[in-house]
């Protein structure tokens, strides 16, 4: 019983978050303070309301559009809160009541604001990837991944992209690949460790691939040039955050039977 009354609570705090995660990605590319001032219509300045606030709920009651000057309120919004809400519901059934849940969370939070960012603006701004980072590495001196393998995984995440990026620059004459992109990957490292940053790394690249050629057959344009790499790391980062333990235990039990076979 006490489970699902944490459930709920997990996926409520989820919701409520969401709503925050909304107003840093609305304020942080602009330069604003996150804090101050209150909610408020971008178009009509007016503060908004307890009951405009509710997660989701409200989109829905006031059907995409400010109560008083009618502007539309994009369906970004709701979608995030519940998104939002969907993984730290998820992570809880995942991760259980721990330490680490805390954790995770707090970078699936900064994934998620990065993920929006990136796809609205083209910009992954240094003010979280850079203190992201730095708190992913210090909290695995604490808790999972563990200070070695956090530190190899920002190591592999911020260099290894850049060795590639310098690649692309030098074989096509043009950037592939931002320092947005490369102090991203770093952050993921730090958050998850180098088993799963190498995860993130391949899905990320296969993601990207798959869209891009998907786009490509369909619209018979480039669109891989136009989605930005972050938004891939960011989707990348959270499936591995979900699946990415599992599998690495796999490949190294797979791994290890393939060192004892040859070892025979
Ligand atoms: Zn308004």
């Amino acid at each position: 019983m006490t489970d699902i009354v944490l459930f709920v609570f997990v996926l409520a705090a989820g919701l409520i978050i969401g709503s925050f995660l909304n107003v840093c990605i609305y304020r942080i590319p602009r330069g604003e303070s996150v804090a101050f001032p209150a909610s408020h219509c971008p178009s009509c300045d007016r503060p908004l309301r307890w009951f405009e606030n509710v997660p989701v709920v409200s989109w829905l009651v006031l059907r995409g559009r400010c109560r008083t000057c009618r502007t539309v309120i994009p369906a970004s919004y709701p979608l995030v809160e519940a998104v939002t809400g969907a993984v730290f519901a998820g992570a809880f059934l995942v991760y259980g009541p721990t330490p680490l849940l805390a954790v995770r969370l707090l970078f699936a939070c900064a994934l998620i604001v990065l993920f929006m960012i990136d796809l609205r603006h083209q910009i992954l701004p240094n003010i979280i990837t850079v203190p992201g980072t730095l708190v992913g590495f210090g909290l695995s001196f604490l808790l999972e991944p563990g200070w070695s393998s956090s530190l190899l995984g920002l190591l592999i995440g911020g260099i290894f992209p850049l060795l590639v990026a310098e690649g692309y620059l030098r074989l096509r004459g043009r950037e592939g690949m931002g320092m947005g992109d490369v102090k991203m990957l770093a952050m993921v490292g730090a958050f998850l460790g180098w088993p799963l940053v190498w995860i993130c790394l391949l899905l990320a690249c296969v993601l990207g691939i798959l869209v891009g050629g998907g786009g490509l057959l369909l619209t018979r344009r480039a669109m891989a040039t136009r989605i930005p790499f972050g938004t891939f790391i960011a989707v990348a980062a959270l499936a591995a955050l979900f699946v990415g333990e599992p599998m690495t235990h796999s490949y190294e039990s797979a791994l290890n039977s393939y060192v004892e076979w040859v070892s025979r």
